[in-house]
Parts: structure tokens; C-alpha cells; sequence
């Protein structure tokens, strides 16, 4: 059976007050939530301390919005994926776009905190999707497709149950377009073979959804049959419309 996820990627947005605040509305609002719908809080690292204080006991869990691409030593300023996992992370985002593009990181950079993750003993998050001009070109699936091979060929086993992808269109995140579910479907279902060809069982991973979704847009997505759950960015900020969102995945 399929893990169902709703996440929240606070990206570079908090605080200590919003912190205590946004979860203590979102706890009251998930709070008799089914419990086989997971949902992940992934804020800065600097209050991942914070975050693991407040969900301890309740169902929500943390996640890392970034990992370093080493195991440990001289790398000022990174976080290492073992550390992660001391403050009880249960999920870290790997590749996701605005990492690959506003700090130039590579699909060997993704494959290699990819590893990391999975070394650590952690679920990874690994984000992929295509931009509007690879999309006007026709290029959609097989960009996505690359990305999927590059970041996962040659994993075995067990390590497939550490795997959560989620597909976020470049065109679509913060722009307040929504992938339409028709399309997000289309394309969770080419992700699904990739992932079969590339040796995972397919039909067992978590597949999220990302970009722009709103509780408006959430029903419809949730209810694509390839579309397990979503990555929420904009709307992971109000608690009301994140609770709504958990909600449409019942
Ligand atoms: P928005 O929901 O703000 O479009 O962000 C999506 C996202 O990038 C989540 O990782």
C-alpha cells in the first residue's frame, strides 16, 4: 500500500512565533485527520529544533528542505544528512527545482544527496518536473524521465522504500497556475513506468504532486489515481488552507 503524504515546504519562510502559532492551528485542524495520511512540516533548518518540539506526540512529522552532498568534515556551512536524522527528520528534499536552478545544482549533485539521504536512513523527497519551455517544446516526459534515471538508476532493494517522488512542474510553482489533474495524472503515470523500467516497484511509491496547489485545486488532484498526495509551498503558510488540503486527501 501506498504512503499518503501531504507535505509543507515553508522554503525560506518562518520564525520562532510563526513556528508555535501555524502548528498549533494545523495540529488542531488535523487533529481526528485519517490516520493514514501523513503530514510532513519541512521548515528552515534553523528551526527544525523547534518544529521536532512541537510535533513530538502529534501526527505530524518533520522534514529537511536540504542536505549537504557530503557525509561529513570540512564544508562550512552544510548540514549533514546524519544530523537530519538527530533531530528525528523522517523526510529531506532532494533536487528540488528552485535548489537545482538558483544554486546550480547539477543531476550528479542530486544523485549524490540522494545517497546521502538513503545512507542516513532517511526517506528522501525527490523533486522533479520540467519547465515552461521544456513543456512548449514537447519535452515534458522525457525531462522527467532523465531526472528519474539520473537520480535513481542502480538502487536496490529496501532503498525503494525510502523513495517519494514528487513531480512539480518549474512552470507552475509560486505562479499560482495549476497543473490541470488531467495532466498531473498524465504525467504521474509516465513517472510510474520510468520508475518500473528503473527497477522499483512502481505501483508502491508515493507519487506527490506539487506547484501552486490550493484547497480548490487539491480535491481534484487528490483524486488522480497516480497522485498520492501533494508538496505544498504558498498555501503550507495558512493554516486553514493547509488543513483543508491534509483534508482532501482522506
Ligand atoms: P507553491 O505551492 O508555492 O507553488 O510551491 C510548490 C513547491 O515548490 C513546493 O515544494
Amino acid at each position: 500500500m501506498r504512503r499518503k503524504i501531504v507535505a509543507a515546504n515553508w522554503k525560506m519562510n518562518g520564525s520562532e512565533e510563526m513556528v508555535r502559532t501555524l502548528l498549533k492551528d494545523v495540529k488542531s485542524g488535523v487533529a481526528g485527520l485519517d490516520k493514514g495520511v501523513e503530514v510532513v512540516i519541512i521548515p528552515p533548518s534553523l528551526y527544525l529544533r523547534d518544529v521536532q518540539q512541537e510535533v513530538k506526540g502529534s501526527q505530524l512529522r518533520l522534514g529537511a528542505q536540504n542536505v549537504a552532498r557530503w557525509q561529513a568534515g570540512a564544508y562550512t556551512g552544510e548540514v549533514a544528512a546524519e544530523m537530519l536524522s538527530d533531530f528525528d527528520c523522517r523526510y529531506v528534499l532532494v533536487g528540488h527545482s528552485e535548489r537545482r536552478q538558483l544554486f546550480a545544482e547539477s543531476e550528479s549533485v542530486v544523485a549524490e544527496k540522494l545517497q546521502q539521504v538513503l545512507g542516513a536512513n532517511l526517506n528522501v523527497m525527490l523533486c522533479v518536473g520540467e519547465t515552461l519551455e521544456q513543456r512548449q517544446a514537447g519535452q515534458a516526459e522525457q525531462v522527467v524521465c532523465e531526472q528519474l534515471s539520473s537520480a535513481l538508476a542502480g538502487l536496490q532493494g529496501r532503498q525503494w522504500q525510502q523513495v517519494v517522488v514528487a513531480y512539480e512542474p518549474v512552470w507552475a510553482i509560486g505562479t499560482g497556475k495549476t497543473a490541470t489533474a488531467e495532466d498531473a495524472q498524465s504525467m504521474h503515470a509516465v513517472m510510474r513506468k520510468q520508475l518500473a523500467k528503473l527497477g522499483a516497484p512502481a505501483e508502491e511509491i508515493t507519487l506527490l504532486y506539487g506547484g501552486s496547489v490550493k484547497p480548490e485545486s487539491a480535491v481534484g488532484l487528490f483524486q488522480q489515481p497516480d497522485i498520492d498526495g501533494g508538496l505544498i509551498g504558498g498555501a503550507s503558510l495558512v493554516a486553514a488552507d493547509f488543513v483543508e488540503i491534509c483534508k482532501a486527501l482522506e
